[in-house]
């Protein structure tokens, strides 16, 4: 605290993001990053690029990006909003679409970045409880707001929903945005990208730091009608006009051009988490069904906390929330098969006495 900070900072409640450890010989199944590295292809393009432009701004409009990325889902140029990660995409999208005078929808176990931007930016919120089975149902969400977001599939729960189901909402909530989180559809899910052209009010935002293995190179973005993309190329350039450096433009570029790498390592984590769901049935656990690269498990016999604790004694960091309804659950990234079986030898051996 000091008297020195604007009223607001006072207010705020950052976002505590998982643990970045300093030493290497952990297992880090904490952060959902993808255990593969990014396709050799991106490592060549940021080389080049580093050769070359540093000493110039980097192009504010990110234009070979945007191109690449309409390019890959069909869409026109304009559609498509890039910027420093999803985290900054969904910054501005809180603070461009999301203030009417009514709250702003989300469930109530989700990504908790949500309710940070929430503050930051004075948007009004209401929480939608996940029904029984922790699954988002839509039909909770008809009532009166500013806008309604949520992650498809859902974090921490991994739970995915149908096109269908996202349709019907779109079709009952006309005057305000909603905004669908896809960071981990590639794992799996269904995308409402193909519903953008049919409707004004949707907003899709993916990230490259998962399912494109560049969490450290900070990509992210909005695709949706040429409105909604106005609304966040106006904030945007209202507060910085070089988001996405050059490195990093380059980098995503050839990220999003090679399949061959993106399609293998997504199967690959597809196949693994399938396989760890089955074992850590065995040994006792309960488990969603996931459509993401992590799994969120409970053992009705072991307190969540102590096992994330005893984990950690072995060198392998899961992430827990300290949460109500969730903190008897724990979320566990898709590793490499080496890493899942180590998780899977040191989980025995815990839940044995
Ligand atoms: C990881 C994640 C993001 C943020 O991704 P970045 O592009 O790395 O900022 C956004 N939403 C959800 C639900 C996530 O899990």
């Amino acid at each position: 605290m000091s008297k020195f900070w604007s009223p607001i900072v006072h207010q705020l409640t950052p976002y505590v993001p998982g643990e970045q450890p300093k030493i290497s010989n952990l297992i880090k199944l904490n952060t959902n990053e993808n255990p593969y590295g990014p396709s050799p292809k991106v490592l060549n393009a940021i080389e080049i690029e580093a050769g070359n432009s540093l000493r110039l701004y980097s192009d504010p409009t990110s234009e070979r990006l945007v191109n690449a990325i309409a390019q890959y889902y069909q869409l026109d140029a304009k559609q498509i909003f890039v910027g420093n990660g999803s985290d900054e995409v969904l910054a501005h999208t809180f603070q461009a679409l999301f203030q009417h005078g009514k709250p702003l929808l989300f469930p109530d176990i989700t990504y908790s970045f949500y309710p940070v931007y929430c503050k930051l930016y004075g948007v009004e919120a209401e929480t939608i409880p996940l029904n029984t089975n922790f699954e988002v149902d839509l039909s909770d969400y008809i009532r009166p707001n500013s806008g309604i977001i949520f992650p498809n599939p859902n974090a921490p729960t991994g739970h995915g929903i149908g096109p269908g189901a996202i349709e019907m909402l779109l079709k009952k909530n006309l005057d305000s945005v909603v905004v669908v989180d896809e960071a981990y559809i590639d794992f799996g899910g269904e995308s409402a990208v193909t519903l953008i052209n049919e409707y004004p009010n949707l907003l899709v935002i993916q990230t490259f730091s998962k399912s494109r293995s560049l969490a450290g190179l900070r990509v992210g973005f909005a695709m949706g009608s040429e409105a909604l993309i106005a609304g966040l190329i106006r904030v945007k350039d209202s507060f910085n006009s070089y988001p996405l450096d050059s490195i990093a433009i380059s980098g995503a570029v050839a990220a999003i051009q090679d399949k061959v790498h993106f399609e293998y390592t997504r199967k690959r984590i597809i196949t693994s988490r399938e396989q760890l769901t089955v074992e850590l049935e065995a040994l006792g656990f309960n488990i969603i069904p996931s459509q993401a690269n992590f799994l969120f498990v409970t053992h009705p016999q072991h307190d969540a906390a102590d096992l994330a604790a005893d984990l950690r004694v072995r060198n392998i960091i899961v992430r827990y929330f300290n949460k109500p309804r969730i903190d008897q659950y724990l979320r566990i990234t898709i590793g490499t098969d080496d890493e899942c079986a180590m998780l899977v030898s040191a989980l025995q051996d815990i839940v044995k006495d």
